[in-house]
Formats: C-alpha cells, structure tokens, sequence
C-alpha cells in the first residue's frame, strides 16, 4: 500500500458489505480523490474484511457532475488505446485480402478484432440471435460492436443516458432501470456498470429475474484483490472516486451470486496495461484527460509505447495468475 491510504482507526464505517452484510467491516478507511477528470473532494472507501470488497460511505447527493455529459460518453470508446490501434491495424490488411473472406473467415477475424465478446460468451451457449440487455450501456459503444460482430437482438438502459431514448440502427439505448425493465433476456451484461450501482446485489437479483431459461448474467468489473490496488493504493486508476461505488473481489462476487439465486459458472482476469499508465498518472497528478495523459496524446505523456507493451506483458502475466485488476464472470441461474 502507498502512504497515501490513511488508515483512521477513528472512522468507522456504519454500513454493512454491500455483497454480504454478514461479512465483517475492517477499521478504518481509504481517503480518495477524483483524478479522471481532476475534480478533487475528499471521498472514503470502506473495505470488508471478510472478501475484501470496498465501497464507497459517503456517495455524492448528485452524481451527475462525475458523469460530465460527452467526456464520460466517450470515454468507453477511447478507454483502451491498445484496442483502438488493434483495431487500426487489424482493418488494413484483413479488408485488402479477399482471400480471407472468401475462406468463410469474416465472424472469426471480426471476433479477432473485438475478441472480448468471444470471451465472454465462450461455451455459454449464446449465438448471434441470442437476447441482450446491456446495462450501464451509456451511448452504446459495447452495443455497437456486438451489432459490428453480428450480434442481432440487442437493447441497452442506462440511467445517466443524456436523453430519455437513442436509437442507433436498430438498437434502442433507454434511460431506465433494470428493476423496472419487462422483458426476458438470454444476457443480462453488466460491462463496467456494476461498480456503479450502490447495491450489487440488488442488481444481480433484478438481472437474474429477467433472464430466460438457461441465460446468462455477463459481469466485466475492476477487482480490488489485484496487485495493481495493493501497488497503487487509492491511486489505483480503477478505484476511480465517487464513480465506483463499490470494488468486488473475486470472494465478494461469489457472495453476491450466492444472494441473487447466481452461480458463477465461468470467470477469468481480463486486465491490461491501462492499471499501469492510468495509475501512475494518476500516482504523478496527470488527470485521465489532462494534456500530458497517455490516453490524450502519447507523445505528450511520460511513456514510451515500449513501456506500454511491457505493461501489456505484465498485465497478460497478472491475469495468468488471477491477479490481474479487472475481470469477467459469468453467472446462471444457481
Ligand atoms: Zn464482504
């Protein structure tokens, strides 16, 4: 841990777990600060001594300004750089060579492209026509690339969403909550939005009562049981202050799943170098969007793209080992 967690002994935390109240409340707490945009304020993360989860004690009245409009709808697309110059380079060649798409190739190297959605969906016994609610969807960009990897029955919600509905083609993006959606889905994907939502439990409760039989509750999350948190401490750039609400460990997901009726039937780290540059940024008071940022202008940042891919390598190695800050879990009904 860095020296910039404070452990107060004297603040305690009056609120349970949020992924299982029974767990017990370590002492003290993190202090954090918001570093995406540069916004300041002092913010205190509880953590469970039981699973290691950490939540947020004081949630902002107003989280709206946190979410500032087009930057945070952006941001998703331009998160991962890495996958933005994969993409890049992947079109050049695979869009020249007729011979790949004439071989019967396009699904296999557009899911080459996005290979997150292969992974996910590995073995779970969706298809292309399977039902997808994606949660936390802001204004589409996971939906979007489902529908580019052929992906046809897709819809998303969100409560931030800057308009009350956006269509893009034949997806419709709602501003609503789950708790109050009808329809039955074969995924319910929670793709960065959990960690959003004040009670994760809750949320995989109301998950797990639309899914049609046999479907599948999809979860890609931050993970504080990774060495990037025990590294970076609150400079962790998945903390990310008062945005995440509440952290997950590996332990703390498998409560959740046990209290909405879930198991979890497949999960693996999907982290990559971004829990490197983000931290250390933010561990040298470069904001995630200031003009010196990585993700802003790499020649402008103190990295050199060798030092990314090194980053890339030790992230590919974290996740080997199951200690990689972000990960996927896949949830039936138990
Ligand atoms: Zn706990």
């Amino acid at each position: 841990m860095t020296e910039s967690i404070r452990q107060d002994a004297g603040v305690a935390s009056s609120l349970a777990c949020p992924y299982n109240p029974a767990h017990s409340v370590a002492p003290g707490v993190v202090e954090a600060t918001e570093r995406m945009l540069g916004l300041g304020g002092t913010y205190r993360y509880a953590s469970c001594a039981t699973c290691g989860a950490l939540w947020l004690t004081d949630v902002p009245a107003d989280l709206a300004p946190f979410y500032a409009g087009d930057d945070y709808y952006s941001f998703e697309a331009a998160a991962d750089p890495g996958e933005q110059r994969l993409l890049a380079l992947a079109m050049k060649p695979l869009l020249r060579s007729r011979r790949l798409a004439l071989a019967g190739g396009m699904s296999r190297w557009r899911g080459k492209v996005f290979p997150f959605a292969a992974t996910w969906f590995a073995g779970q016994g969706i298809t292309q026509s399977s039902r997808i609610l994606d949660v936390g969807s802001g204004s589409g960009t996971t939906l979007a690339r489902l529908r580019w990897l052929g992906f046809r029955d897709l819809s998303g919600i969100d409560p931030f969403l800057p308009s009350p509905e956006i269509r893009i083609g034949p997806v419709t993006i709602r501003r609503q909550a789950l708790e109050s959606v009808e329809e039955q889905y074969d995924v319910v994907l929670f793709n960065h939005s959990l960690e959003h939502v004040p009670d994760p439990v809750g949320a995989l409760r109301a998950a797990s009562a639309r899914l049609r039989p046999g479907g599948r509750v999809v979860v890609g999350v931050p993970l504080a049981d990774s060495a990037a948190f025990e590294r970076y401490g609150t400079r962790w750039a998945q903390l990310d202050a008062p945005r995440h609400l509440t952290v997950p460990t590996a332990a703390a997901l498998d409560a959740a799943a046990a209290a909405a009726g879930l198991r979890v039937v497949s999960a693996y780290r999907d982290s990559h170098a971004f829990q490197f540059w983000g931290s250390e940024q933010y561990a040298h008071d470069i904001t995630l969007h200031g003009p010196r940022s990585w993700l802003t202008d790499p020649a402008a940042s103190p990295f050199t793209p060798a030092q990314i891919e090194a980053w890339e390598a030790e992230a590919r190695a974290l996740n080997r080992a199951g200690r990689g800050d972000q990960g996927v879990f896949v949830f039936a009904a138990a």
